[in-house]
Parts: C-alpha cells; structure tokens; sequence
C-alpha cells in the first residue's frame, strides 16, 4: 500500500530515468567528442576512436537498459506470482466459508439493527430454519424477519440486543419462531454488533434450531412434576401448589379446602387381583378424580393408594360436598382391573379447610389426614370434616 500510495508515479519515475540517461547521454557525446579530438589530432585514429565510442556507448546503455528490464521484469514476475497466490487462497478461503455457511445447523445472518430485522445477508440454511428462501427475507422482500418471531419476545429481544451493544458483547437469545408453513420452532440466537465503515451498526451472527431440546427440556420438567404411574402431580409438586395456592388464599383472605383420599381396603384388591390389576385400579380413579373437579383444582399422588385434592377459593361446605360427591362416584362406578374385568372400591376421604382448620401447608394436611382415619373408623366410604368428630357424610 505504501508503495502505491507514495508520490513516486509511473510517470515522474520514467520521466527521472529518461533525464537521468538524456543528460548522460548530451555529456558523454560532448565531453568524449571534445576529449578525443584533443587527445587523438590525428583524424583517421580520431575516426577509429569516434566509432569505437559509439560502439562502447550502446554498449554501456544497453548493459544498463538489460540490467534496469531484467529487474523490473522479475520484480512483476514475482508481484504476479503472489498475487496469482493470494487469490488462489482467497477462492479457497471463500469455498471453505461457503461449505461452513451451507453446512451450518442453522443461519448465518448479517442484518440491520432496525426493528425489522433487515437482513441483509442470509445462508442458505434459512429456507431450513424458516422455510423462507434466503432472497425472501433479505430486504424484507416477502417479510421481514422480525414479523417471524412471536410478539412478546420483542421487548426482551431488543433490551437485550440493546445492552449487550452498549457493552460491546456478543448476545444469546431464545425465542419462538414461527415457520412460513405456520409451524412454531424455537431458536438460539447468538450474534454481535458489527461498526460498518460508515459508522452504523450491523448485527451478524447463527441462528439455531432448538426445538428438540425445549422438547426435552418441557418433558424432564414434566416428569420432575408428575406422578409416572397415574400422571397425576407427585408428592412434591403437590406440596408446592399447596403452598402457592395457601399463600394466594392468605393474600386474598379467601378460603381453600384440602381433600385427603385413601382407598379402601385396596390391599385385598393386590392381594386378590395382583399387583397390575391394582396398578389399573388406581389409574382408573385417578382419571376419574381429575375429570370430577374443576380445571382450577389440583390433584396429586401422595403416595400408595393417597390423593390429594387442592381447592382454591372452596369454603367448608363447598368443600364437605365436593368430598361428598367424589366418594358417591368412585363408589357408584366399577373399577376395571385390566383384563375385562371390573372390582367395585370405595374411598375415604378427610376434608380440612383453611382457615378454619389449619394456617399452614403441614397442618392442612396434618388436619385432612386425620379426618380421614376417622372417616376409616367410622367404616370407610366415609368423609369426614377435620376436627368435626360428630358428623358423618355418608348418604347413599
Ligand atoms: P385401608 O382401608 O385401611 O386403607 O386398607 P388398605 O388395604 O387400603 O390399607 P393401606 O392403605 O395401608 O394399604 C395400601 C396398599 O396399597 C398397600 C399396597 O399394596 C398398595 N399399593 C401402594 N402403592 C401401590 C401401587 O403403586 N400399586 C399397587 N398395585 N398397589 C399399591
Ligand atoms: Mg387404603
Ligand atoms: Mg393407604
């Protein structure tokens, strides 16, 4: 660059090189000329002399005229040949990132820092990802990028972007996308902030599918939650509504009701049955349950042949029906055993309330549990209210 740059033109070099031999050139014929008549007087030596100057002077100029050629020569050769090099490697370079861009998982992506998401560039991989053909996207063609992502990850998406460029840092995003054909996936992103050389900034970076790892993800937090054999909430995540839905009750001054269930005699259907057939038993009843409240209540597998039931906003004798209603319907409906067969099973079931009974998640329980055994003392397929000792629910 330097070199280019630099004053010293084509044409002042060759302008230098020409004065240079042209001055030499006047000075040898006038001095040689002078010299050789005074120093050969003798006008058939000065005429031998005179040719053999000439001779010694194309000599000499076309020596120097070799030696200047020959060094310019292997001076362009030598530039040609790195610059034969260098583009060589730089088709290489540019197959290899093309390779890299098509191969990609995802996109790559080079986009303006607008609210559409202007793309300006965009791998092949996008009609993958999006199901848009990269020339769709770029320009906002078809649609803009942005009009793909779900409404909500707006906000966040551009405080993030936001903030990740005023501290010069790359940023990673999470979002839901949605595909030409409509379908949802959901992508990471992770990208930066590019200075272009007129001062705005660029973002470039790879977009990635994710979904199978949501997928996963959704699934793990699932079974971190549920009861496999019954699909029911297991004990924890029971625990932890109860204690949510306490604290909303407390909050609001609203009451909520607890039902605790055990079933009757089940070991006598294992016993009888087998286990399996007891296995079906408590699937059937779970199904059963849960179809019998309502979508604000939840219900959980405590352990064995005990449910729990949360009631939000359930008073006592709300609740007392509720319990009342559930033990008349598993009573009233056989239970398959899973070869055809049916076994009729009956529940007990404890009911306690807040605030009347307990103030507390461990108390609650503590209170239900109790009224259960004594639904159990009393002769099964019973409710009983919690400290209510007198009053028995058994109508049918
Ligand atoms: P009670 O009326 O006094 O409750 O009598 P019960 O036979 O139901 O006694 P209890 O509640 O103490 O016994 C629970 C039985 O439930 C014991 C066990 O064999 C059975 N059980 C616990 N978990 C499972 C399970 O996952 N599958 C099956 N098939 N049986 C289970
Ligand atoms: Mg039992
Ligand atoms: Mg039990």
């Amino acid at each position: 660059m330097s070199t280019l740059s630099s004053n010293q033109t084509p044409l002042r070099r060759a302008g230098w090189a020409v004065t240079v031999y042209l001055i030499a050139g006047f000075a040898w014929i006038m001095f040689s000329d002078a010299l050789a008549e005074v120093w050969f007087p003798d006008p058939k030596t000065l005429s031998m002399v005179q040719t053999w100057k000439g001779f010694f002077f194309v000599l000499t100029t076309g020596l120097v005229l070799f030696s200047v050629l020959f060094r310019q020569l292997t001076r362009d050769r030598a530039l040609l040949a790195l610059q034969h090099g260098q583009r060589l490697a730089l088709r290489k370079r540019e197959r290899q990132l093309q390779v890299l861009m098509d191969n990609l998982p995802g996109m790559a992506y080079r986009c303006r820092y607008d609210p559409q998401w202007t793309m300006l560039f965009v791998s092949r991989g996008c009609a993958r990802l999006t199901g848009y053909e990269p020339e769709e996207l770029i320009e906002n063609r078809v649609t803009s990028y942005a009009s793909l992502m779900d409404d909500e990850d707006g906000e966040r998406i551009f405080c993030e972007v936001k903030a990740a460029l005023a501290n010069d840092k790359s940023f990673s995003l999470e979002y839901g996308l949605t595909r030409k054909d409509g379908s949802r996936i959901w992508v990471w992103e992770r990208g930066r902030g590019v200075e272009e050389e007129d001062g705005t900034v660029v973002l470039e970076g790879i977009v990635l599918d994710i979904s199978d790892r949501k997928e996963l993800e959704s699934e793990l937090e699932e079974l971190a939650i549920r009861d496999p054999l019954t699909g029911l909430f297991n004990r924890r995540e029971m625990s932890r509504v109860l204690e949510e839905e306490l604290e909303r009750a407390r909050r609001y001054q609203r009451p909520m009701a607890l039902l605790w269930i055990d079933f009757d005699h089940f070991k006598d259907v294992n016993d009888t049955y087998g286990h399996a057939a007891g296995d079906s038993v408590l699937r059937s009843i779970s199904r059963l349950l849960l179809g019998s409240v309502r979508s604000v209540d939840s219900i959980g597998r405590f352990g064995g042949e005990e449910f729990v039931i949360v009631l939000p906003e359930m008073g006592l004798d709300e609740a007392r029906d509720t319990a009342e209603r559930l033990r008349r319907k598993v009573a009233g409906a056989p239970q398959p055993l899973g070869d055809g067969k049916t076994v009729p099973l009956t529940i007990s079931v404890g009911v306690a309330v807040y605030p009347e009974h307990a103030q507390n998640g461990a108390a609650l329980c503590a209170a239900a549990d109790k009224a259960m055994y004594l639904a159990k003392g009393w002769g099964r397929n019973c409710v009983a209210m919690a400290h209510l000792h007198d009053q028995v629910h058994n109508e049918s």
